[in-house]
């Protein structure tokens, strides 16, 4: 579903990412864990393009989506949703308008059918109540359910999450957690940068060390936990857990 060929990204002078190859699968549930400054936002970022790579090749369903030919703005909003740290929640729209907004505009769905959806959405992640709300009366957990809806409205075949609970109180990160549970139960292709070690270990199918630009290690999670390859897998892991 995704396969990347020798990705480099620069800033300036500073290298980011040195010469990413990997080839992820439907329905495979990829935990990116690492340092911080290690590239994680980066490597993401480059995977939907918010990130212009400064070289290499990135397929997406077989399609080169750094081909000029490309309709990049139809890769990124109809095939990879992404969900950030801080939501990234319209704030002047409703809940509704915010999950409608992305299928009238881009897919061209009625608003009924977009609305449709939204409601389906809704109550997947249990917030229909919430419909007509602003985002700012909502607490963080529920913002980032909500922003979960929004990604999946856009029916993407594959999501980013880049720590969607770094931002979030204690005790709603759990529910945030459970949402991405049933997602990874219904078989999405999920690719999650985050620090909850507990997701990585026994929820993903496959874990990323990243290490200054590198993806150090890529492994079944038992396999990075118990046993890792890298002595700064290690070294990082005894901080962490
Ligand atoms: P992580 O998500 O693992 O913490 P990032 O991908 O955010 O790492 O950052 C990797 C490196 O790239 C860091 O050194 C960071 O300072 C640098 N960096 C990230 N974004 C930019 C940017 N827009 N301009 C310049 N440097 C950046
Ligand atoms: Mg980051």
């Amino acid at each position: 579903m995704i396969k990347i060929v020798d990705l480099h990204k620069y800033y300036g002078e500073l290298e980011v990412l040195k010469g990413i190859n990997k080839e992820i699968k439907k329905g495979e549930v990829v935990a990116i864990i690492g340092p911080s400054g290690s590239g994680k936002s980066t490597f993401l970022r480059c995977l939907n393009l918010l990130e212009e790579p400064t070289n290499g090749h990135i397929y997406i369903d077989g399609i080169d989506i750094l081909d000029k030919k490309t309709d990049i703005n139809k890769v990124r909003e109809e095939k990879i949703g992404m969900v950030f740290q801080h939501f990234n929640l319209f704030p002047h729209k409703t809940v509704l308008e915010n999950l409608t907004l992305g299928p009238i505009k881009i897919k061209n769905f009625t608003q009924k059918e977009a609305e449709i959806i939204a409601f389906e959405l809704l109550e997947k992640v249990g917030l229909k109540e919430k419909a007509y709300v602003y985002p700012n009366s909502l607490s963080g957990g529920q913002k980032q359910r909500i922003a979960i809806a929004r990604a999946l409205a856009m029916k993407p075949s594959i999501l980013l999450f880049d720590e969607p609970t770094s931002a979030l109180d204690p005790e709603v990160v759990n529910e945030v957690l459970e949402v991405m549970k049933t997602l990874v139960k219904e078989g999405m292709t999920m690719l999650v940068v985050t620090h909850e070690m507990g997701f990585a270990k026994n929820v993903a199918s496959r874990v990323f060390f990243m290490d200054r630009g590198n993806i150090l290690e890529d492994d079944e999670p038992k396999k990075i936990f118990e046993n890792p390859s890298h002595e700064r897998t290690k070294e990082f892991l005894s901080k962490v857990l």
